[in-house]
């Protein structure tokens, strides 16, 4: 058997170590005789599963008392409705950052339910900077500030968490999460995607203060509906079983590494690397974005002719080096190097780079 380094920014590489645990009790899962995909969502296998992934991440993510942890269905996507639908209460506009691809869609999803009054732009710079809050229109009626720590494709990422005093704070941290340590109680939404730093697509988490549950009506339906989640233990339908033990397995991964702080350490580190490798290549490989917003999780950069990026990705992927092909918007290439991305996949990439521009540069 043979892996790869798999650079794909999601679905996207989970620790060999969980892979393995997962695959070691796939036809019976700790002497019960069935799959974890077999079980009954309500029966005590699964019951105990499920609430020891919820206390792990807790225990992660240092999750205060007040705020419940939603496993979903839907995809981030399904949040960028939701949170207008569940926050709005008697409110008619909410504030949004917008600073790529990812909090374009929120934006606009947000428009069909409010006035979404953007505060901050940055599509005119491309998504490559980050302006300081001080320029920030915010509205002190806004229902809630939404905006994404890390947009995935432009590779931008905040380093610092904006201040929306009384109104809630909704973060999009589908590429970032867990990815460092947060403070949650700044928070009054956190919610992500799965597939990058959690587990398989198909899970979709939310932590929610609980004062922000009262806020939706009767007229959301259930499906969409944070408090009904929450009182029903996010099984008022059947969750996505399998996704939920898989990250369980993730959350235990990353308390083995030394919890976020040290996932971040590490994180940094691999990051670092690789933009040294770009800055150090002399314009052959070059990344756009502001200096103190370059993320942590998606690297992009492009090569100094385009020509090349063919022959840099065959010859990337002889070296065992996939998923490198940026996005269409951006071009050039992307890497992306979540949590589980081992350090090893980040040398052996920053050599194939050096080796190559000395062939093509
Ligand atoms: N937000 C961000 C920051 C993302 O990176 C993505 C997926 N790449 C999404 C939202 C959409 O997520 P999903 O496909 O789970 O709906």
């Amino acid at each position: 058997m043979s892996r790869v380094f798999n650079f794909s920014a999601g679905p996207a590489v989970l620790p060999k170590a969980v892979l393995q645990q997962a695959h070691d009790e796939l036809l019976d899962w700790q002497g019960s005789g069935v799959s974890v995909m077999e079980m009954s969502h309500r029966g005590k296998e699964f019951m105990s599963i499920a609430a020891q992934a919820e206390k792990d991440l807790r225990e992660i993510m240092a999750i205060p008392d007040n705020y419940k942890v939603l496993f979903l269905q839907g995809g981030a996507s399904s949040q960028f409705t939701m949170v207008p639908m569940n926050l709005l209460g008697d409110k008619t506009t909410a504030d949004y950052a917008y600073t790529g691809h990812w909090s374009k869609k929120a934006v606009a999803e947000g428009k069909r339910h409010c006035d979404a009054n953007v505060v901050v732009d940055t599509s005119a710079d491309k998504f490559t900077t980050l302006p300081p809050q001080s320029g920030w229109k915010l509205n002190k009626d806004a229902a809630y500030l939404h905006y994404t720590p890390n947009e995935t494709i432009a590779g931008v990422e905040f380093n610092w968490t904006p201040e929306a005093g009384d109104v809630p704070l909704v973060a999009d941290m589908s590429s970032s999460i867990l990815s460092r340590a947060i403070d949650v109680s700044k928070y009054g939404v956190i919610y992500a995607g799965a597939q990058k730093n959690i587990g398989p697509a198909g899970l979709t988490i939310v932590i929610i203060r609980e004062d922000l549950l009262d806020l939706a009506g009767d007229n959301v339906p259930p499906m969409l509906h944070y408090k009904i989640h929450a009182d029903n233990d996010s099984m008022y339908n059947t969750p996505p079983t399998f996704a939920w033990y898989m990250a369980g397995l993730v959350f235990q991964w990353i308390k083995k590494q030394g919890g976020v702080k040290a996932m971040a350490e590490i994180n940094k580190r691999k990051a670092g690397k690789l933009y040294d490798a770009i800055d150090a290549s002399g314009g052959f490989y070059r990344n756009p974005v502001q200096k103190d917003a370059r993320s942590l999780m998606n690297v992009p950069f492009i090569l100094v002719d385009e020509a090349l990026d063919k022959d840099f990705l065959d010859g990337a992927a002889k070296t065992g080096l996939v998923q490198l092909k940026g996005h269409r918007s951006v071009g050039g290439m992307r890497a992306s190097i979540y949590n589980a991305m081992p350090e090893e996949g980040i040398d052996v990439l920053v050599d194939y780079m050096k080796q190559f521009q000395s062939e093509k540069g």
